[in-house]
């Protein structure tokens, strides 16, 4: 049997499902799933708690002043079956995903020095491999030796339904049109920016995912998967 552990690079557009199929993966794998996007949401949220970012203004320098003071933790839940993120000891889960830091998030996440630092985090957790992270620029920045890469596109009103849904369920009081906005917005920003556009790596396998459940993405998937780990050359430890 083959022991060896493989990076799995997940990429793509906001809500396509990234971190759904992620947690599939990692769960069966028995692997590490990282959420880079909650790393640059929490970034996003101590600046919102600390008035470095708000409707009408942004202090940039204020904030990069600040970033070692920022410390970032993944702990497993084992009742939620996957790991929360925690700022500087709290639990943040919660906090981050709501529409006000989805509004905030991308123009953070455009600093090049947010992203050196978080880059840095991310690959350190990745180094043993046997780890699924998902995100903008793991393919083509973090880990750009990853063995799998995969980017997910659905369109936008598919991925802006997703979203309302989530919102709803945990009793956000949001209306569509602005999620639909904040979906784009984003797409917008995460691929114009300097540093670390969102582009597809030249190597990573597409999939769109605008009209497949849940079970069906994920077979098809764990057959890449497991198609990469034959590939691979078991260790001769
Ligand atoms: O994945 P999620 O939608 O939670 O990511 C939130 C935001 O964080 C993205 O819209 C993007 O601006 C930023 N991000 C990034 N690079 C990553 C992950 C997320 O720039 N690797």
């Amino acid at each position: 049997m083959n022991t060896n552990k493989i990076t799995i690079a997940i990429d793509g557009f906001s809500s396509t499902g990234k971190s759904t199929v992620a947690k599939q993966l990692a769960k069966h794998l028995g692997y590490i799933y990282v959420d880079s996007g909650a790393m640059y949401r929490a970034v996003t949220f101590y600046a919102m708690t600390n008035d470095f970012i708000d409707e009408d203004f942004f202090n940039v320098s204020g904030l990069i002043s600040q970033l070692d003071d920022i410390k970032i933790r993944f702990v497993f839940n084992e009742n939620l079956g996957f790991a929360e993120v925690y700022l500087n000891d709290t639990n943040i889960e919660r906090e981050i995903r709501t529409l006000k830091v989805s509004g905030f998030v991308s123009k953070v996440a455009e600093i090049s020095e947010v992203r050196s630092l978080l880059v840095k985090q991310q690959q350190q957790m990745g180094v043993n491999k046997g780890v699924v992270m998902d995100g903008r620029d793991i393919g083509t920045v973090v880990f750009t030796d990853a063995e799998l890469k995969l980017f997910m596109t659905a369109s936008a009103e598919t991925r802006a339904t997703r979203r309302f849904n989530e919102l709803l369920e945990r009793g956000d009081n949001v209306q569509y049109e602005d999620v639909l906005r904040n979906v784009e917005e984003r797409d917008y920003i995460d691929t114009h920016r300097e540093d670390s556009p969102l582009v597809m790596a030249e190597d990573a396998i597409k999939i769109d995912n605008s009209t497949l459940g849940i079970k069906a993405q994920f077979d098809i998937i764990l057959d890449l998967v497991n198609k990469t780990l034959k590939k691979e050359k078991p260790s001769k430890k």
